[in-house]
Parts: structure tokens; sequence; C-alpha cells
């Protein structure tokens, strides 16, 4: 039943990615119009692969998405860790059942385009949602009872509230946070999707795989019900360029990568054309609402991939943004308010966390040793408890 069918405006959403179209969608599914616009022509995501922790399966299954996002996806039977230098497993976890009776969830990986292809599909199929390509959100303002959103070209839109889905280069962030540009990580990641017949026989696993190396690692895991295989290299250095589609220089890649095991250098091997993404983060922030104005996914809480949590936790938002807007939906700044306090620490924690597991990756020398030792002992549930703060959640 639309609660919105006696003239009041629309919900905005700036940014048709995956913290949009899933935000649009949770809304949608507690009676709320929504129009999303997206600067580029079309709606879709770059080509590589994302893992799915079991707390996006908990928030994906409330709004009934689960079974359509497992549909495209690989279930890895583990995660390895391995030493990019010697080839020594360092450490295993099992994603089978015992993993799934731990978290109640699976563990799965995707693609990127399939992701977001059913969220968009999702959408399609909603009355209350309209998709706008080719609309580049320029600004905003605020008045008691609704928001004027301009877009590119001039033209002004009413909506009752906006939701600033636009990334980790957010120009509504700018407005609600003000806390400049993204803060430089120092690490390129290096992306390729190869077909499962382009990965020698002897080098297809289906499992996640991590090589540590120093100041490097490389992940392989297969996606798309095993058909494709995804690998993302990731060295050290200070580019920084705004946008994650760049095409890679091989030889910066192969500076970083040499002197490591025939396994890696082979797999290296397979990729004629590398993309490349510049990896940023932030600090933290308590808040990022303002009146009707708030934000969402990498526009909130922008994370390193280390913890391949940040589709996650803007899927996990985007749930609970329409559960507190179902609440309180005669009172939208108080609704964004009790949004934020309900996730900020939660993602504030997943930033922080995120950059200690790159630091854990990329060790060298003794820490390198240490981190050995610490993770060579450890049994199935001991690596499950470690990790339970982020995959038993969200609570809220
Ligand atoms: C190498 C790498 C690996 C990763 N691996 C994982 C993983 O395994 N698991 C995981 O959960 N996460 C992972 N992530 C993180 C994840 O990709 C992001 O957190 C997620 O895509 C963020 O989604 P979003 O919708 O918030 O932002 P985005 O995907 O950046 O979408 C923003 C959208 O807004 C649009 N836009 C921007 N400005 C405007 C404007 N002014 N007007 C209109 N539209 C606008 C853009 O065109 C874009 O479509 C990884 C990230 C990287 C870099």
């Amino acid at each position: 039943m639309a609660r919105d069918d006696k003239n009041s405006a629309p919900f905005l959403i700036s940014g048709g990615g995956i913290g949009g179209l899933v935000a649009a969608f949770a809304l949608a599914r507690q009676g709320f119009a929504v129009r999303v616009f997206e600067q580029s022509p079309e709606f879709r995501e770059v080509g590589a692969g994302i893992q799915l922790g079991p707390n996006i399966f908990r928030a994906l299954e409330k709004i009934g998405l689960k079974d359509a996002v497992l549909a495209d996806a690989h279930r890895p039977p583990a995660q390895e860790m391995r030493d990019a230098l010697t080839g020594k497993l360092i450490t295993q976890v099992p994603l089978g059942p015992a993993f799934f009776e731990r978290f109640g969830q699976p563990y799965a990986v995707t693609h990127r385009a399939d992701i977001h292809g059913t969220f968009l599909k999702a959408c399609q199929g909603s009355p209350l949602i309209t998709l706008e390509t080719s609309r580049r959100v320029d600004g905003f303002e605020q008045h008691a009872d609704h928001v004027i959103v301009t877009l590119e070209g001039g033209e002004r839109v009413e909506g009752r509230a906006l939701i600033g889905c636009d990334g980790m280069w957010s120009g509504i962030r700018e407005r609600i946070v003000g806390d400049g540009k993204p803060r430089v990580s120092g690490h390129i990641a290096y992306r390729a999707v190869l077909k499962r017949s382009e990965v020698p026989e002897d080098l297809w696993r289906p499992d996640v795989v991590l090589w540590a190396g120093p100041r490097t690692h490389f992940v392989h895991y297969p996606l798309r019900r095993g058909e494709l295989y995804n690998l993302v290299a990731v060295f050290h250095s200070d580019r920084y360029e705004e946008g994650w589609n760049e095409v890679g220089s091989a030889e910066l890649l192969w500076e970083h990568f040499k002197g490591q095991v025939p396994e890696v250098l082979r797999m290296l091997e397979r990729i004629e054309t590398w993309r490349m993404w510049v990896l940023c983060d932030r600090e933290p922030v308590k808040e990022w609402s303002k009146g009707r104005v708030t934000l969402l996914g990498d526009a909130a809480h922008p994370m390193l991939q280390y913890l391949a949590q940040g589709a996650c936790m803007a899927t996990e938002d985007a749930v609970v943004l329409a559960e507190k807007v179902a609440a309180t939906p005669n009172d939208l700044p108080a609704a964004f308010k009790a949004y934020e306090q309900a996730r900020y620490l939660r993602t504030g924690r997943t930033q922080v966390m995120a950059r200690v597991y790159g630091e854990f990756y990329h060790a060298r020398g003794v820490t390198a040793e240490l981190r050995e030792l610490a993770l060579a002992g450890r049994t199935p549930q001991q690596s499950y408890d470690g990790i339970a703060w982020l995959y038993g959640g969200p609570s809220a």
C-alpha cells in the first residue's frame, strides 16, 4: 500500500550504485515513492567481483532479495591466506556448514554487475520507484517540510527528503559533513576478470585465496556460479585519482610482485588489461544527516576494501534507514538521526578495522612472522569468534 498517494513528494536519491538502488527498494517496500538520479547514461557497475559476508544476507533477507542475489553467486568452501614468498598456508577458514551454523547465513562472492543488476531489476519492478539516468545532482536546498534538488542544466525537483548515495567523492557530503577530500591510503588495487577457460586448470580454486606479500596482496576467487574468475592485486603507491576505472600499467604491477611464488606470477601473467582503483577512505564521523538530508554507503563511511564490506554496509544502511523512516514518517529529521545513530559505531568500526587488516595483509619481516604465529594455530571456531562482531550483525 503506497503511503505517498496524498500529494506527498517522493524521496530523492542521488546516485544509482549499489547503495542508491538498495535504498530505493527498501524505502519502496515500506510504501514510499522514490526518484533515483544517476549521473551516468546508464545504471551499471564496473566489471569486478565482490565478496558478501553473512551480514549482507541478514539485511537482504529482510527486504526479500537474498535468494535473487545468491542465484548468480558462487559459494566458496573456504577462505585461505598464504605467504606469497614461500607459498605456505598461514590460515584457512571454512565457509561451509560450520560457518552457516555459526552465523545463520552463507558467505558468497559475486560479480558487481550481477548484484547491481538484481537491485536494478527489483527497482524496475516497483511502481513506486522512478529511475532516471544522465541526471546529475548539482545542489540542494532545505525547507521546513521539503527539499529542492537542482539537477545539471538547472532543473529544480521537489522531494520530501534527499539521500546522498553518491559514493566516495560525494558532493552532498561536502555540504553536510564538510571534511574535504577522501584520505589517500597509499594503496592501489589492480583488478581483472577472466573466463574460467582462461585460468590454467591447476591454478583454478573454488576458495577465496589471499596471497599475503610484503606491501602487496593478491586475491582470487570464482564468480557467477563459477563461470568467471576474479583477480585483485594490491600494492603500495602514492597515486591519487578520483574514480576507479583507469587502465593500470603492468610494469608497475610487476615491480611490486617480482620474487613471489610461481602460482602468483603465473596467474598475474594471464592478465592482458588491468583496471585500477586508487584506494581511499575517510575518518569515521558520528553525524552525516542534517534536517531532511542524509548520506548512505560510501558517501557516509567510505572504507578500504580489506574487510570486503563497503557494499555490505551500504545494504545494511538501506534496510535500517527504511525501518527508521517507516517508524516516524512524519518526522524525517528524527528518522535520519535515529538511522545515523544506529549505524555510526558499526560502520566506524569497520572503517577502522579495515585499515588494520590492510596492515596485517601487507606485513613484512618480523611483523609477518608475528602474523603467522597469531593465525597459525587458530581453530575455525576461534576464527569465527574473531569476526563475529562484523558477521553477526547488524543488531539494530
Ligand atoms: C578494490 C575494491 C574491492 C571491494 N570489494 C568489496 C567487497 O568484496 N565487498 C563489499 O561489500 N564491498 C567491497 N568494496 C566496496 C564497495 O565497492 C563500495 O563500498 C560500494 O560499491 C559503494 O556503493 P555506493 O552505492 O555507496 O557508491 P558507488 O558505488 O560509488 O555509487 C555512487 C553512484 O553515484 C553516482 N553519482 C555520483 N555523484 C553523483 C551526482 N552528483 N548525481 C548523480 N549521481 C551521482 C555515481 O555515478 C555512482 O553510480 C570494494 C571496493 C574496492 C575499491
